[in-house]
């Protein structure tokens, strides 16, 4: 497909909002068609993501899709290819700021019991004994513009994590410097820092949260790996501090699952439809 003002004016857009929901992305757009008065052929999202690639290709920056790690959601992020390192952000920040951010993604990724994030009192604190900023409200505020630019994500119960767009921006940057703390999803591949890990410890593997939710009421409430019962899985991830009791809502799930199937053993119900009252129910329990 030929690049043309539909594709420029897509791609300021998505210049500006640097990470934003596919769903709005798509939205966004058909406008630019529409403001263009571009033809109806050319109406495919993936065809347009495809033909801004190729011209965001010289400059070392691509479109790129990743899944929320709690949601699910599909999101739209403008990463840097040459993503070695940390430097790329060079342009909106000083040398001191980088260094400040460096020592953030230390912090997170090496956090108590792999939890991958920080306290946000701590994390000033932190922050400010590394001498990069003046006082403490100027950390505040550093952070602050962190959050604004959608490099960290500050949880409900005040946590500091790596946002979707840290995660796909900086994922070549922190597969090297934290290879050693950093788990891929069992299921889907991505990076994963807000999820569960199955219960036995010589297994190792860690799901998303929505990737979990997705697939463990369907396959026997066990781990997709080595099959060990998943109701006692390790939940990790800064959700874990919000109170969202996602593990009790499961555990809540498989309960009644168990009634369900006790009370109608002649049922001849099908699998599926079984699931769908399980997952609606998990819903209703964890809003
Ligand atoms: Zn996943
Ligand atoms: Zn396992």
């Amino acid at each position: 497909m030929a690049y043309t003002d539909a594709h420029r004016l897509f791609l300021q857009n998505c210049l500006l909002e640097r990470c934003l929901p596919q769903s709005k992305a798509e939205q966004i757009f058909q406008k630019c068609l529409s403001a263009t008065s571009s033809d109806q052929t050319e109406r495919n999202f993936q065809d347009a993501i495809l033909t801004v690639n190729v011209a965001l290709d010289p400059i070392n920056l691509e479109l790129r899709t990743i899944q929320d790690e709690i949601s699910g959601e599909r999101m739209v992020a403008i990463v840097n290819t040459k993503g070695d390192d940390i430097a790329q952000m060079a342009t909106s920040y000083s040398a001191s700021e980088l260094n400040a951010f460096k020592h953030l993604i230390k912090l997170i990724m090496t956090a108590d019991d792999g939890n991958f994030c920080v306290a946000s009192t701590a994390t000033i604190n932190d922050i400010y004994h590394l001498g990069t900023h003046g006082s403490k409200l100027l950390v505040q505020e550093f952070l602050k513009d962190l959050v604004r630019s959608q490099w960290l994500d500050l949880s409900a119960a005040g946590y500091y994590s790596l946002s979707n767009r840290s995660i796909v921006d900086l994922q070549t940057y922190l597969k090297e410097e934290y290879s050693e703390c950093i788990s891929e999803c069992f299921l889907c591949k991505e990076i994963v820092t807000k999820g569960e890990r199955c219960p036995r410890e010589d297994c190792g593997t860690a799901l998303h949260v929505y990737c979990a939710r997705k697939y463990i009421p369907v396959h026997r409430n066990q781990c997709p790996s080595c099959h060990t019962s998943w109701v006692e899985s390790q939940v990790f991830g800064s959700q874990t501090f919000d109170g969202t009791q996602l593990r009790q809502s499961r555990i809540e799930v498989s309960r009644q699952r168990r009634q369900t199937s006790a009370s109608t053993p002649d049922s001849n119900r099908e699998e599926g439809e079984e699931v769908e009252v399980d997952e609606e129910e998990a819903r209703d329990e964890e809003e």
